[in-house]
């Protein structure tokens, strides 16, 4: 998941600030949000999201609030100790592995030389590295991260023949393939297939796997730099490290939930025409977590019994 936003967390430490820039992955991290202020009875402030009922004094504002991105790396302070432990939370129910980078270390040692790149088991909390003042005084540090969801560099089986990843009675043709130069140009679509499809057509799983990651929420599409990151999306782990990746899907149309096990053909969403998108398809994938970057994968579709290198132009619909 590439670095899409900032938050710039400040830390009371106790001896002196240690400041930390925060780049999040995944989703965009900040929405706005409604915000209430009143006295209550007893003269207690009240701050609330919900509007309240009653008649009195409120003031209203929106403020930015984080959205919780699913892996996390924070610090905590260690009380008495004048050490700081940075720690991960993976919360993805999948391996993942995080980038670090320090854009400010004045006056600090760490527990270990950093490889700055972590792997992550699922669901899980990992004291990453300990970090501490090399001389008595004033010591700082920053960082950013990302991460990128799927175990690290997997063997996988790359002469799997895919599902094709939707059902529909009409003919359906693939328009833009591998190496699509207006946007497969990328390591993470360059091996990525687009099927225009009418809006609501059924997408399937294309093999047998868990559901990592659901999103649903974006609506409208457009060809802007910021409609990139509001394509809605399913993705689903498989057995051999791979995911496959299904999006621009229609709004609130997801039939799994994340952690749910699907099985190759079971209906999981509904095409649309969400994100960065021309026009009503839908766009489907395999990736890999490779040297902790995703990256897209060549792949072979299971076509009314043969076995087809995907390419611009194929009919790939409907299934006999
Ligand atoms: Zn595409």
């Amino acid at each position: 998941m590439r670095l899409l936003c900032v938050a710039t967390l400040s830390l009371p430490l106790r001896y002196l600030p240690a400041a930390c820039l925060v780049m999040m992955a995944s989703l965009p991290c900040w929405a706005a949000r409604d915000v209430y202020k009143y006295q209550d009875d007893q003269g207690h402030w009240v701050f609330t999201a919900i509007k309240p009922q009653v008649v009195f004094e409120v003031e209203h504002e929106r403020v930015a609030e984080p959205e919780i991105s699913p892996v996390r790396v924070l610090h905590k302070v260690i009380t008495g100790k004048n050490q700081a432990e940075v720690v991960a939370v993976n919360n993805y129910g999948m391996p993942v592995t995080v980038k670090l980078a320090f854009t400010e270390l004045t006056n600090t040692k760490t527990s270990m030389s950093l490889p700055e790149a972590f792997a992550l088991a699922p669901n899980s909390r990992q004291t990453l590295f300990t970090i501490f003042p090399e001389q008595p005084g004033q010591w700082r540090f920053q960082y950013q991260y990302s991460f990128t969801p799927g175990k690290l560099d997997p063997e996988f089986y790359a002469d799997y023949a895919y599902q094709v990843p939707f059902n529909l009675p009409q003919p359906a043709y693939i328009s833009q393939g591998f190496n699509g130069n207006f946007t497969h140009s990328e390591p993470h679509s360059q091996y990525a297939i687009d099927v225009p499809l009418p809006e609501g057509t059924e997408v399937v799983a294309a093999r047998d796997g868990i559901v990592v990651e659901v999103v649903e929420n974006n609506s409208g599409a457009a060809t802007a730099d910021f409609a990139k990151t509001k394509a809605n999306v399913v993705r689903i782990a498989h057995a051999d490290g791979t995911m496959t990746v299904y999006a621009h899907l229609k709004t609130f149309s997801a039939k799994v939930r994340v952690g749910q096990q699907v099985k190759r053909g079971e209906p999981i969403a509904l095409s649309g025409n969400t994100g960065f998108s021309t026009g009503p398809h839908l766009h489907f994938a395999v990736q890999i977590n490779q040297q902790y970057e995703l990256v897209a994968v060549p792949f072979l579709l299971q076509i009314n019994g043969a076995v087809v290198e995907p390419k611009p132009g194929l009919k790939i619909a409907p299934q006999g």
